[in-house]
Order: C-alpha cells, then sequence, then structure tokens
C-alpha cells in the first residue's frame, strides 16, 4: 500500500498555495506547514501521536483550520522553517537588523508576516517611525 501522507500533506498546502514548494527557497523537499499564528482552536502538530496514524490525523484536522484561515499559513522546507524560528527567538532589535541586512526579500516578507500576525500591536508603533 502506498503511503497517502505526502499526498495529504501536498493536498494540504495547494489548498492556501498555486503550488507546493518552499516560499523561501522552491524546494519541494521536506515541507512543513507553518502558523503564522496560532489561535485557541488551531491545530497544534505536538498534540497529535508521533505515529503515521497520528500524522494523517493531524493534517486531515489542519485541512479544516486552512479551509478556515487560508491566509495564516507558510509553505517552508525544514531548513527555511529552523531558520524562521530561530530568527523569531531574536529580541525586536536584533530582529530588525537582521531584517535590514538580508537581500532575500522572499525571506523578509516570511519574517515580518508571522511577526506581526503574533505581534499585532506592534505594527501602530512601526507607523510611528
Ligand atoms: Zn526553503
Ligand atoms: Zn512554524
Amino acid at each position: 500500500m502506498t503511503n497517502p501522507l505526502p499526498s495529504l500533506k501536498r493536498y494540504c498546502i495547494l489548498k492556501f498555495r498555486r503550488c507546493d514548494v518552499c516560499q523561501v527557497c522552491d524546494t519541494s523537499k521536506k515541507l512543513i506547514i507553518h502558523h503564522k499564528k496560532y489561535f485557541d482552536d488551531s491545530v497544534i502538530y505536538k498534540q497529535f501521536s508521533d505515529t503515521h496514524d497520528g500524522r494523517i490525523q493531524y493534517y486531515a484536522k489542519l485541512l479544516d483550520e486552512i479551509e478556515k484561515r487560508p491566509t495564516n499559513f507558510n509553505s517552508l522546507c525544514m531548513n527555511c522553517h529552523d531558520h524562521l524560528h530561530k530568527i523569531l527567538n531574536f529580541s525586536k532589535n536584533k530582529l530588525d537588523d537582521y531584517c535590514n541586512s538580508i537581500l532575500n526579500s522572499r525571506f523578509e516578507i516570511i519574517i515580518s508576516d508571522t511577526y506581526y500576525a503574533r505581534h499585532p500591536e506592534e505594527i501602530e508603533a512601526y507607523d510611528d517611525d
């Protein structure tokens, strides 16, 4: 029997993106569906068992959330996703410095989308300067 997991994940990504590639580096390998923001009813990966069935259940539930909030997700490869989460842990100053220094505007957009989704109060502060 073939493993339904890759096609289920692909189906999830195609609900919010035109193609299932990393939004930063365009690879199609080892993709992760990143939540910009977690809501009270968000589906959380760690709440499902670390088994094949657990993964299937996770993506099946995630599909409902993607249909509800298609703009809340990014498709990222494992490397870009790890990198993103490392940067999101920076202090605001360090994060701004980082964004000013990188030449990859796609990555910069992904960083700020998630940052401002999680810190909406910062949007007004940003408008001031
Ligand atoms: Zn990538
Ligand atoms: Zn993530």
